[in-house]
Parts: structure tokens; C-alpha cells; sequence
């Protein structure tokens, strides 16, 4: 790793130390983060890493957004942590993408100073996996739009002061799909529902209403009915980071557990010194150092402008599930005190329950690498 990236990560680890760790507890009891979280991590140069400079990010690409998010996990940040205080990285990649001064400056620039909050919403409640056929629908009324529909799991979505929504403008399937941004307080846009969830407490989930939400023509982004084509391009990105989201807590997980089995006793000697458990340490590293090791590879051939597409599904599956595993034999090694409440591993232990649903269920994602890897009849 070179010595700006080393350096960025220990950044990353600091601010966690200060301004994270402290205060996570009570932010999981609240439901939510506090909006200026997002103001000291833009402070201290975390918010805005791989968006370009001229859109009002701190440069740099995926690699450097992993540095930091590795520095944040290993520092004790959680996974709902993650997705609360970086929903940016999910909002806003098509509005810096599409060039367009106006939305830029409208919505890019503020939120990654960290003065907005964005949402990006795709699923709604009548489905998530199938995203070519959604049904929120956008209506064409002079330099307006008129939004109707539902939109629901909705990260961040409660706070948001704007949300990149994907709503219908055309036809039936992925060609009639657009993004349009819509702010807060718009007439008719509701948060209907704040959801209450496994894990991930910290971070506000809302179900949002749409009845007739006139949205000015200029807060498209990108071409119309391009929608889809502007999602599945920022899909490889998102399913890398949550490939992170489960190393990292699972790395984590690990190192808390190895610490409890060196001073917890059993049996008049420390759990460490039962072989049985010492290898079932070594099996969760062998599990982190895969994970962590193989979503480096995709991460960087994608940097180097591989198409990673079936890859990042691989990645994300093999990371999940090293997390799945990890983060449940962490709770198991700390006994009745990792079913505890405030338990850091329990936390961890609920929190990677959403990774193999949210980002592309990996059922879903595995029929996609099945059909880009050519396994078909
Ligand atoms: C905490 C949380 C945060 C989220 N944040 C956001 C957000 O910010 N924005 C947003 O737009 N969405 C968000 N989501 C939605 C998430 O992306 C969806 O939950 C996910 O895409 C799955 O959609 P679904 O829940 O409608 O499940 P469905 O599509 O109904 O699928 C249900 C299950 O069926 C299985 N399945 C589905 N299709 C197939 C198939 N073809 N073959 C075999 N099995 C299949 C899978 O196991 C899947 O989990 C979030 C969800 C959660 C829980």
C-alpha cells in the first residue's frame, strides 16, 4: 500500500477512535446517526475519497475508499455505521457522473461537505431483486414530473434532504427507467414508515410515499429512460464495498474474539489453549485473509478499468459469507456474553445478516455471474 493510502487509512482509524467508537451505542439506541457526523468526516477529508476534485470530492479511486473503510472497521465502526454515514456513495455516483453543473452544485458539492443528507432509492415494496420492472412512474408535465408510487428499505432515508429515485418514464423493462432527484418537503413526499430492522440499528431505514410529487424537469439526471443503464454501472462499486462491509466486520470480529478466548478461563486454563479453538481461529482468518485478498484483486482490476462485473458478485459472496461464518463463531467463543446486548460482536453477528440480501440478494447475483460466465443452456 503506498504511504498516502497507509496514511489516509490511519486518518480513517483516528476519527473512528474520536469521533465514532465513543458515541456508537447510543447512536444504535437512537436509530440514527447525527447529521454532523457527516460535516467531521468531511472535515477530516473521509466523505468526499474517490470522487473527483472538480465535483467537490477529495480525488483519488475504489482502492482509496477501501483504505479508509479497512481503518474505520478495524477501529470498531459498524457495518450500519458504514451505511448510514456513507449513503453519498450510493446517491450521488450518477449525479457526479452526469456532468450537469446544476445538479452538482445543488446536491454533490453540499453533501460531500457533509451539509446534506442523499438517499438513492430503487427497491420498492412490491419488489427489490427485479429492478428492470419497477413501478413508481415520473409523468411528463411541462418542466415538471409528476411522481407517484412507493419506495421502501430506504437507507438513510428518514434523514435524507434529497433522494435519487428511480421511477418509470417510459415503457415496460429496464429501457423506461429514469433517475430523478426529489428533496424533502416537495408536496406529497412522505417518510410513511421509519423500519425498525435485525441490525444495521444505527442506521435509519424509511419506507418513503410519492402521491404526485411535482419535481422540476431540471432535477433528471443524466439522459431520460437511461436510468437502469446508470444503476447497474454503480452496482460493481456498491457490491465491492459491501464485499468490504463483511471482511471488515468479520476481520474485527476475529480480533476481538482472539483477545476474549487469550483472557477468558475455562476449566483452570484460558480458552486459547484448547486446540480446538485455536484452529477455529486460524479457520476465521483463513476466511478474512481469502476474502479480504480476492476483493483487492477485483477492486484493483477494476480501478484499472477491467470489466469486473462477474467478479464483483464473487466477491461480494465470498465475503459475506466469510462474515456469516466469522461473526457467528465470534459470538459462540465469547459464550452468554457475546448474546449480549453492547456486545461489539453481537452487533456485528446481527449486522451481517443484511450483506447477502441488500446490494443483490446472492441468489440473484449468482444467476447474473452464471450468465456472464457463459453457464447456460
Ligand atoms: C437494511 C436495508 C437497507 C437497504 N437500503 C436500500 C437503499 O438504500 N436503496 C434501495 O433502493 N434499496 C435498499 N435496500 C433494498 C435491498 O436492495 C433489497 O432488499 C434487495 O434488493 C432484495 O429485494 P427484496 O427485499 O424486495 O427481495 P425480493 O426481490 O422479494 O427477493 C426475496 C428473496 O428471494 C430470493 N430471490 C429473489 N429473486 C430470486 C431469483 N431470481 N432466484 C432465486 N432466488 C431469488 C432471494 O433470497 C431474495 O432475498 C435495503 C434493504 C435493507 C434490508
Amino acid at each position: 500500500m503506498s504511504s498516502e493510502r497507509e496514511a489516509l487509512k490511519e486518518t480513517a482509524r483516528e476519527f473512528t477512535r474520536r469521533e465514532v467508537t465513543p458515541y456508537l451505542q447510543d447512536w444504535e439506541d437512537a436509530g440514527e446517526v447525527p447529521r454532523d457526523l457527516h460535516g467531521r468526516a468531511a472535515k477530516q477529508g473521509l466523505l468526499g475519497v474517490s470522487f473527483p476534485v472538480d465535483v467537490g470530492g477529495e480525488g483519488g479511486d475504489l482502492l482509496d475508499t477501501i483504505a479508509v473503510m479497512e481503518g474505520m472497521f478495524e477501529e470498531g465502526a459498524s457495518s450500519g455505521l458504514m451505511a448510514a454515514l456513507f449513503t453519498s456513495g450510493i446517491a450521488l455516483p450518477h449525479l457526479a457522473a452526469s456532468r450537469n453543473a446544476e445538479l452538482v452544485d445543488r446536491f454533490v458539492r453540499p453533501t460531500l461537505a457533509g451539509e446534506l443528507v442523499g438517499s438513492l432509492a430503487v427497491t420498492e415494496p412490491g419488489g427489490g431483486s427485479d429492478v428492470a420492472n419497477l413501478r413508481t412512474t415520473a409523468r411528463r408535465e411541462g418542466d415538471e414530473y409528476v411522481v407517484t408510487g412507493t419506495k421502501t428499505f430506504i437507507t438513510s432515508g428518514v434523514r435524507a434532504d434529497f433522494v435519487t429515485t428511480a421511477v418509470r418514464t417510459g415503457g415496460p423493462g429496464h429501457g423506461g427507467i429514469s433517475l430523478l432527484v426529489v428533496e424533502k418537503g416537495a408536496p406529497g413526499f412522505t417518510v410513511d414508515r421509519v423500519l425498525s430492522k435485525t441490525g444495521w440499528h444505527c442506521s435509519d431505514t424509511a419506507e418513503l410515499g410519492y402521491a404526485g410529487v411535482r419535481v422540476p424537469a431540471a432535477n433528471l439526471v443524466g439522459a431520460e429512460n437511461t436510468g437502469f443503464a446508470q444503476i447497474a454501472e454503480q452496482f460493481v462499486v456498491e457490491r465491492i464495498a459491501l464485499a468490504v462491509h463483511g471482511y471488515g466486520i468479520a476481520g474485527r470480529s476475529l480480533a476481538l474474539t482472539a483477545a476474549y478466548c487469550r483472557g477468558r478461563e475455562t476449566f483452570g486454563t484460558a480458552l486459547i489453549a484448547n486446540q480446538v479453538v485455536r484452529h477455529r481461529l486460524v479457520e476465521m482468518r483463513r476466511q478474512v485473509e481469502v476474502a479480504r485478498t480476492y476483493v483487492h484483486e477485483v477492486a484493483r482490476r477494476h480501478v484499472a478499468g477491467e470489466n469486473v462485473v462477474a467478479e464483483a458478485c464473487l466477491a461480494k459472496q465470498t465475503a459475506v459469507e466469510a462474515a456469516a461464518h466469522v461473526c457467528d463463531q465470534a459470538v459462540q467463543l465469547h459464550g452468554g456474553t457475546g448474546y449480549l446486548r453492547g456486545t461489539e460482536v453481537e452487533r456485528h453477528y446481527r449486522d451481517a445478516r443484511i450483506l447477502p440480501i441488500g446490494g443483490g440478494a446472492t441468489e440473484v447475483l449468482t444467476d447474473l455471474t452464471a450468465r456472464l460466465l457463459g453457464y447456460t443452456t
